[in-house]
């Protein structure tokens, strides 16, 4: 007898929804529950859904089998036209601060979580859909989501995860065939576009907002419940009972977050909407609206164009990482009900923050370790960036085939040679030549006297440095490409740019297309720079 492969999507567990409180009232209908961290309410089903991108090495992770990657079911499910086994569909209450002012009551007003699967390595990942329909939590607003903001969803968040960041992940992205109404340049004008559904994985959806809507509520007893939920589930290696775990938890955030920035800022990340309903407790790259890519370093910019005071800037993340660390701080004092500890953990931030910045600024240098004379070289370097406007991405990929450590040794001989691999991370108006190339080339210079005196020979350099600084990034130009493709119905070009994101670090050679700064019409054109909230 032979047994025929399950066509039936594996079972869903329920975690978050069977052991945190859940309002007793189901469905859509907006409210603001009182003790209750969920509501359940089913996805609202849509027209005519179709795959644009299905993340199959994911779908196998969590245990799906090809033929349930490749059967009805499963688009059924992830579309919100069917019913994931097991699932029992709810959206998250939680509040936050928004540009640094308290919002109240935000939730999940168009994500909806279907429950959980085990992964290959024994990790419980929840499955939430993002646009799937109206949930109490929606504010009035339409709980779904334009196919470009969900397109730049899906591919960011798995070019993060291949460039080795913290991040939620992409299972797939769904078209719905319904049009959403938006208003993208907030003028007024608002028209139809295509609607889409991400379905988002992570361990948790868990965010600081979760820990504030309970404390600005005073509610005491939820705020332990969820505590002693997210400290069992995910931060099982926790020391110390009662506060002492608590305060063991505080820091656990502390550093991940700290870790988080650093990351971002060594790759030129820019989140755009660092709210504290944005900031996940595990550590994670999470909602990705008006993100961008530094292109040139300009340490003040940010791609959000409704970000007037550029609070969420490049230059700025760090401290306000610490400042929504010290929200959840707030949050948790009405448990711990002494500020002193809570103070001096988030006190510690900055010297995580700096000692992570500094060991992977060494690394996109080559260097073996971060040493305190090193804090000028690289200083002098963004200096010196800043001031050309220096793509970041290919300065720093470039840097490794800089002949610096040999012209450091053979002196005038090779100096000329010296700043030729880094011509292509200059922008047209600020070209590397006369006064400007001087000045690099007493950089470089330096830097090669501080790589000879590196233990490092210079093949572990090269690799150390390409395995630090990508190729390829998903710059806001390339991805708005993609959607331009898909609006004419030609989908080579996604499958062409996730295929390339998936490899950041060693491109292939057909990757090479993508690889190049911005190009001049993308620095105004909309969606190739910078976006508007509008998704
Ligand atoms: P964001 O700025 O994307 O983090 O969203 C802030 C809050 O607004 C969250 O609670 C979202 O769930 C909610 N939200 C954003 N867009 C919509 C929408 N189209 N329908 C319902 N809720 C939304
Ligand atoms: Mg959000």
């Amino acid at each position: 007898m032979t047994l025929e492969p399950s066509l039936a999507l594996p079972p869903l567990t329920q975690h978050y929804a069977r052991l945190l409180p859940a309002d007793p009232e189901r469905g859509p209908r907006l409210r603001a529950p009182e003790g209750a961290l969920h509501s359940f309410v089913d996805p609202a089903p849509v027209a005519n859904p179709a795959f644009l991108a299905l993340n199959r090495p994911l779908g196998e992770a969590l245990g799906l089998s090809p033929a349930q990657l490749d059967g009805d079911e499963l688009l059924a499910c992830l579309a919100g036209n069917g019913a994931w086994p097991g699932a029992t569909p709810f959206a998250m209450a939680y509040g936050g601060h928004q540009f640094g002012t308290w919002a109240g009551q935000l939730g999940d007003g168009r994500a909806i979580n279907l429950g959980d699967l085990q992964d290959h390595e024994g990790r419980w990942q929840s499955l939430q859909l993002k646009g799937a329909g109206p949930t109490p939590y929606s504010r009035g607003a339409d709980g779904r989501a334009v196919l470009r903001s969900s397109l730049r969803e899906y591919v960011c968040s798995e070019a993060m995860a291949a460039l080795g960041v913290p991040t939620t992940r992409g299972l797939s992205l769904v078209q719905t065939g319904d049009p959403v109404l938006r208003d993208r340049f907030y003028n007024g004008d608002v028209r139809p576009e295509p609607g889409a559904i991400v379905c988002r994985v992570a361990e948790s959806f868990i965010r600081f907002g979760h820990f504030e809507l309970l404390a600005a509520r005073q509610d005491r007893a939820t705020l332990e419940t969820l505590l002693s939920y997210v400290e069992d589930r995910h931060f099982p290696g926790l020391t110390g009972q009662g506060k002492d775990r608590h305060l063991a938890f505080y820091e656990a955030v502390c550093q991940r977050t700290a870790d988080l920035a650093a990351q971002w800022s060594t790759l030129g990340f820019v989140h755009g909407v660092l709210n504290t309903d944005n900031l996940s407790i595990l550590g994670l790259t999470i909602d990705y609206g008006p993100y961008g890519w530094l292109d040139r370093y300009t340490p003040e910019w940010t791609p959000n164009t409704s970000d007037h005071g550029g609070r969420y800037r490049y230059a700025q993340q760090a401290a306000i990482a610490q400042w929504n660390l010290a929200q959840l701080g707030n949050a948790l004092y009405l448990l711990l009900e002494d500020a002193a500890p809570l103070q001096s953990i988030l006190n510690g931030f900055e010297a995580r923050f700096r000692d992570q910045w500094r060991g992977l600024f060494a690394h996109k240098l080559g260097l073996s370790r971060f040493e305190p004379r090193d804090e000028g070289l690289v200083t002098d370097l963004l200096r010196l960036m800043e001031e050309a406007g220096t793509d970041f991405t290919l300065c720093f990929r470039h840097l490794a085939e800089v002949p610096a450590r040999e012209a450091f040794l053979e002196g005038e001989a090779a100096r000329e040679a010296l700043t030729a691999p880094l011509s292509r991370a200059f922008y047209a108006n600020a070209p590397l030549e006369g006064a400007r190339q001087e000045s690099w080339q007493a950089w470089l210079l330096r830097y090669g006297a501080r790589l000879h005196a590196d233990p490092a020979d210079p093949s572990t350099r090269r690799a150390r440095m390409n395995a630090q600084n990508p190729a390829l990034i998903p710059r806001n130009y390339l991805t708005q490409q993609v959607l331009d493709a898909l609006e004419q119905g030609d989908r080579a070009p996604l499958d062409q740019l996730l295929t390339a994101l998936s490899r950041p670090y060693a491109p292939a050679p057909e990757d090479a297309p993508l690889l190049g700064p911005r190009p001049a019409w993308a620095e105004t054109h909309p969606g190739c720079t910078a976006l508007s909230c509008s998704s």
